[in-house]
Parts: structure tokens; C-alpha cells; sequence
């Protein structure tokens, strides 16, 4: 049985589960209403189904259901945090604070902002991609509004530790930011226990569909107070106008209650597959060199307990693997194995060809930014596509090998 293309770029977008699918559907049709309409039925059913969603969503982060603001993405949440703080704070206060390692769209809004006159510090990483929270303590003046850290980052899975982040948030007055959206589902996240003020979700990176998202916004200890980046109608406490999206909200909320009922299964899963992955490829191939923080076998995390407990002493994605293969371009790797979906790092930065600034930000010259390759192993990967993915690569990296040497 031809089992090919296999697919290990979960980190780029995942693929809609069919019980997200199947919830979705009745909203296109059936239940078409908008759920802003208060005078009958149909908007009653939306708006129904939405706040069903909105529960969803709160209950995998500790939130509260009014805390959750529907975006049409996580780019839009990350904007509308961003600079709705900024807009909003920006009379007295004039500074912010980021890492290297953040997702483009973070970066460039944080660029955006220093352009209409902020101060912007962004926190450098350790070769692993963590950030010292003393870093964040030394940088933050009596002018910082917020400090944006990703909890997991989407290239070498690093997971960042916001708890001590937010203690040094907390006691200055400052909001802490946080683009979780590779972290959703695949580790514990609870806005409460990490002291996260605004949070940033995306549905097609949980297996719900592309174009709709959220953001987390704190009521109290502290209130956050948001300016609206879109407006009109007033949707969504003013904080977002727009005819709510009703099936992707409803697909969003599915994908969230089962990343929550199965996050056990999963993180098992993950860790397994990811374990063959990285022993298949970088026990044979002694130039392969592993990108970011350990990958620790199964064996250990066992001893940690369940996968919650598990998840939260862990320094990497559990479905994360990113390598460099010696002086192998990944280029020509992916070329040569074309039936294995990878990527060399974030799918937002492929169009601009430059090597990975995640890579640069960890330590990692160009050229070995340019042999590495990411890999993100989703919910759908079996041992068997995994077995043929490892030796698919490990056959085209000994035909390239022997190019070069040659
Ligand atoms: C994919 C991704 C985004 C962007 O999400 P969209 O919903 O596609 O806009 C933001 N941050 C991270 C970490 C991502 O992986």
C-alpha cells in the first residue's frame, strides 16, 4: 500500500478532524443565523452554538468563557494584543518587550510599533531557544507596557517558562503576552497557574480549520483593557467587530475539547513517533546535529508522571524534531525525498529564502541553517510512515552525501 505523501509539518497546519468537520457543517446551512441577530431563531442558534464554543476554548486554558475573544487567527490575536495595548497604554507608557524567537507576525508588529514611535527590547535566547527571565527583569523600565513571549516556538519546539516570566510581570504592573499556539494541546497550559494576561490561539494548527482563531483577554487581577484594531459593530465585548465566523468558531471549539479529552493519548503518541523519528534519522548519520533543546525518550517522561504533569517539566514540543543534516542543503534533501512533507522552518518564512532566524537566534551559522529541517509530527502519523520517512531521508542524504564527496 502506497502510503505516500507523509505528512510531518504540523507546526505549518494540521489537518481538519472529521468530528470538527462534522460540527461544522449544520452552521453553513441549516443553522446559517448570525449569531448578532437578536430577534429570532436562527441568530439565537448562533449565537448559541458560539458561546457553546467560547466555553470550549476557556476550559483548555483555565479561562473564563467571557475571556475569549474570537480573531480570524492567531496572526489577527497577535495584532489585536499587540497594538490594541499599545493604543491603549500608550499615552503614559512607550515601551515593550520581546524575544528573537518570536513568530514573524509577532516581530513585525512589534517592528510596526517601534516605526510609530515605541521603544522595543527584544531578549536574545541560549542555544537552546530560552529565554532568562533576568533578561526581561533587567529590561523592563517604569515605560514598559508588555512583555510578548511564545510559550513553544514553532521551529524548535523550545517551551519558555512563564510562570517565573509572569512573577517578574506581576510585580512591576506589567501584562504579559503570549502567542500559545504551538503549545494548545500539546503541553498543560492554564492562564492562571503561568500568570498569562492575553494569550493567542489559532484553529488550524489543532486540527480545526484555517481562518479563525482566538485571543485570551484577562477581566481581572488585572483587567486588560484593549483599543478595538477593527471597527464597527461592536462584536465581542468592542473588542472586535465583524459577523462572527460561526461554523470555524464552532470547529474551533471542537478541535479544542478534543485536544482537551484527548491530551493524554496524544502526548503519548507524540512522543513516541517523535522518539522513532529522531533515533531512525540521527542514530545512523553521524553528522546529524539535534536544533534546540533535548529530546528525552519515553522512558523518562514515564517517570513524570501522567502526560499533564509530564508535559509541564518538559523543555520541547513533544511532537517537535528539528536537525541538521552536516552539509547536506535541506533544499536538495527535500528535493530529493519530495514525498516527505517537512519544512525548513517556519512556512511564514519560506517565500523570503533566508536562512531561519530562529536558527541564528540559537547560535547556528547560516549554512547549518540551511541543512536543517524541522519536523512536526501530528495526531495522524503512523509507525509505519514514520519507519518509511526515516528511510526514505537517510537514502537521500547518503546519495547527496556521495555528490558532494565527489
Ligand atoms: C501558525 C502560527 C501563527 C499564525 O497563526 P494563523 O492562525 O495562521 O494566523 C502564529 N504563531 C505561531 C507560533 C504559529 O505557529
Amino acid at each position: 500500500m502506497d502510503m505516500t505523501p507523509i505528512y510531518l509539518d504540523h507546526h505549518a497546519t494540521t489537518p481538519v478532524d472529521p468530528r470538527v468537520l462534522e460540527a461544522m457543517l449544520p452552521y453553513f446551512s441549516i443553522n446559517f443565523g448570525n449569531a448578532a441577530s437578536r430577534q429570532h431563531v436562527f441568530g439565537w442558534e448562533a449565537e448559541e452554538a458560539v458561546n457553546i464554543a467560547r466555553k470550549q476554548v476557556a476550559d483548555c486554558i483555565g479561562a473564563e468563557a467571557s475571556e475569549i475573544i474570537f480573531t480570524s487567527g492567531a496572526t489577527e490575536s497577535n495584532n489585536l494584543a499587540l497594538k490594541g495595548l499599545a493604543e491603549m497604554y500608550g499615552q503614559k507608557k512607550r515601551h515593550l518587550i520581546t524575544t528573537a524567537i518570536e513568530h514573524k507576525c509577532v516581530l513585525d508588529v512589534c517592528h510596526h510599533l517601534e516605526k510609530k514611535g515605541f521603544n522595543l527590547t527584544v531578549i536574545p535566547v541560549d542555544h537552546e531557544g530560552r529565554v532568562d527571565p533576568a533578561d526581561i527583569k533587567i529590561a523592563i523600565t517604569d515605560q514598559t507596557i508588555a512583555v510578548s513571549v511564545i510559550m513553544a516556538n514553532n521551529e524548535i519546539g523550545t517551551i519558555q517558562n512563564l510562570k517565573a516570566i509572569s512573577q517578574i510581570t506581576r510585580e512591576r504592573g506589567i501584562f504579559l503576552h503570549s502567542d500559545i499556539v504551538q503549545a494548545f494541546g500539546k503541553i498543560a497550559v492554564n492562564v492562571n497557574e503561568l500568570g498569562i494576561d492575553l494569550a493567542s490561539i489559532s484553529a488550524h494548527k489543532i486540527y480545526g480549520p484555517k481562518g479563525v482563531g482566538a485571543l485570551y483577554v484577562r477581566r481581572k487581577n488585572p483587567r486588560v483593557k484593549l483599543a478595538a484594531q477593527m471597527d464597527g459593530g461592536g462584536h465581542e465585548n468592542g473588542m472586535r467587530s465583524g459577523t462572527l465566523n460561526v461554523p470555524g468558531i464552532v470547529g474551533l471549539g471542537k478541535a479544542a475539547e478534543l485536544a482537551r479529552f484527548e491530551f493524554e493519548e496524544n502526548f503519548w503518541r507524540y512522543i513516541r513517533l517523535r522518539q522513532q523519528l529522531f533515533e531512525g534519522l540521527c542514530a545512523p548519520i553521524s553528522q546529524c546535529l539535534l536544533n534546540g533543546p533535548a529530546v528525552l525518550p519515553e522512558s523518562i517522561l514515564r517517570s513524570y508522571g501522567t502526560a499533564q504533569e509530564a508535559s509541564k517539566k518538559i523543555l520541547r514540543l513533544p511532537n517537535n524534531l528539528n536537525v541538521c543534516f552536516g552539509n547536506v542543503p535541506a533544499d536538495n534533501l527535500m528535493m530529493a525525498a519530495k514525498e516527505i512533507a517537512v519544512s525548513t522552518g517556519s512556512a511564514c518564512m519560506s517565500a523570503t529564502r533566508e536562512p531561519s532566524y530562529v536558527l541564528k537566534a540559537i547560535g547556528l551559522s547560516d549554512e547549518k541553517s540551511r541543512s536543517s529541517i524541522r519536523f512536526g509530527v501530528g495526531r495522524t502519523n503512523t509507525d509505519d510512515e514514520i519507519t518509511y520517512a526515516v528511510s526514505r531521508l537517510s537514502q537521500a542524504i547518503s546519495v547527496l552525501n556521495s555528490v558532494t564527496h565527489n
